[in-house]
């Protein structure tokens, strides 16, 4: 069977650099905060184009840790797409804000200016404090129409990158359009660790000053909580692997990129809906996701011929039972319902063989005979 992703590739497309960067810290004796990590998080911001980086234990936590940062608490409404990884909601219950979804551009999949608007013309929409705008699939969210938009309003702007890494708009990346980026370092992610692992990027000098407390309980300094601090740290081990797999981010984003393009040449002439690319944005192909009015029809060729596909993702957030509140959804997110029943991600990693990616290729050409 074809894989969907392979993180295992990923470990040993750069074994020995991998090896060598674990033992470097096994022998050192330091496994918490220490040197990798600083390392990391200043060749990570570089590669972002922002400030600063903070490494964190995961992107759900790096979402949690940003809106308090920013100040959001409990009761707060927080806008954001229902179209996502359950976690960019998930963080918001856990400081106990109320989610208010907007609907999905159906093309690209990220959030649609208009409703954003839409949202803003209700009351509850007006009482919303902060915005979590995310670039699923590897492409950015049309943030030159967004942030305005955001900024009239008064919201905070945190962009969730856990599926961005090294995507641009305009020339300018992922996280650092709003006040702070939050990356996931997840094993299939673009950027991954063998393990979990997170970051927020930012500009502002006080935000990186409270995240860095907020990360470890609060310490002002050693044993001194000056806030409601958690444990949420990423560790050196993550931290050494993850500057192996910095250096190789173009080249394995150039990698998926290539591999959409021979998908892309493989269905220019088929009833199935390609990704679209918006205009002045570099997609880094995270998930190569196509649209199939008869999807589970393919997904059973494919699957037949050997090759294995996921939808990302079967349910939108607000149909999931934790999140079914009416209150969540004060305007209509018909886009959003309508993908999730026709959307299907194809295999896409940067290891994928070129045989496989030809059995792929002339599977996906058959299908449209039939
Ligand atoms: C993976 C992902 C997250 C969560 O990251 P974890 O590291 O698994 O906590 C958040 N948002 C999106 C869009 C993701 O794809």
């Amino acid at each position: 069977m074809i894989p969907q992703s392979n993180p295992k590739a990923g470990y040993l497309a750069h074994k020995e650099e991998i090896d060598v960067a674990i033992r470097r810290v096994l022998d050192s004796g330091w496994y918490i905060l220490g040197q990798e990590v600083s390392a990391f998080e200043q060749e990570f911001a570089s590669v972002v184009g922002n400030k600063w980086a903070i490494g964190v234990a995961s992107g759900t936590d790096a979402l949690e840790l940003a809106l308090r940062a920013l100040g959001i608490s409990a009761g707060d409404k927080v806008i954001t797409v229902s179209h996502t990884a359950v976690a960019t909601v998930a963080a918001l219950g856990r400081i106990g804000a109320t989610p208010l979804f907007v609907d999905i551009d159906p093309c690209r999949y990220t959030l649609a200016p208009e409703s954003l608007e839409a949202l803003l013309s209700t009351r509850e929409g007006r009482e919303a404090r902060a915005l979590i705008v995310v670039h699923l699939y590897g492409q950015m969210a049309d943030m030159g129409a967004v942030m305005p938009i955001a900024r009239r309003a008064g919201l905070a702007v945190i962009e969730d990158c856990a599926q961005a890494h090294g995507a641009t708009l305009d020339g300018v990346g992922a996280g650092c359009w709003g006040d702070l980026g939050c990356f996931s370092f997840y094993p299939t992610k673009n950027l991954a660790a063998l393990g979990d692992g997170g970051a927020i990027v930012g500009a502002d000098a006080s935000l990186a000053n409270k995240i860095k407390l907020l990360r470890e309980y609060g310490w002002q300094e050693r044993y001194v909580s000056t806030e409601f601090g958690i444990n949420s740290r990423l560790d050196e081990m993550q931290a050494a692997i993850l500057r192996v797999r910095l250096k190789h981010l173009e080249a394995d984003n150039n990698c998926r990129r290539a591999i959409a393009k021979s998908y892309d040449e493989a269905l220019e002439k088929s009833a199935l809906a390609i990704p679209r690319r918006s205009p002045g944005a570099y997609h880094v192909f995270h998930q190569y996701v196509i649209k199939a009015l008869n999807r589970e029809k393919l997904r059973a060729q494919l699957k037949a011929n050997g090759i294995a596909t996921l939808v990302h993702y079967p349910f939108a957030v607000h149909q999931q039972p934790a999140y079914a509140n009416p209150c969540f959804q004060p305007v209509p997110l018909p886009h959003t319902e309508a993908v999730v029943k026709q959307i299907l991600s194809l295999p896409i990693f940067p290891e994928l063989s070129r045989q496989d990616r030809e059995t792929i290729v002339s599977t996906l050409s058959l299908f449209d005979s039939n």
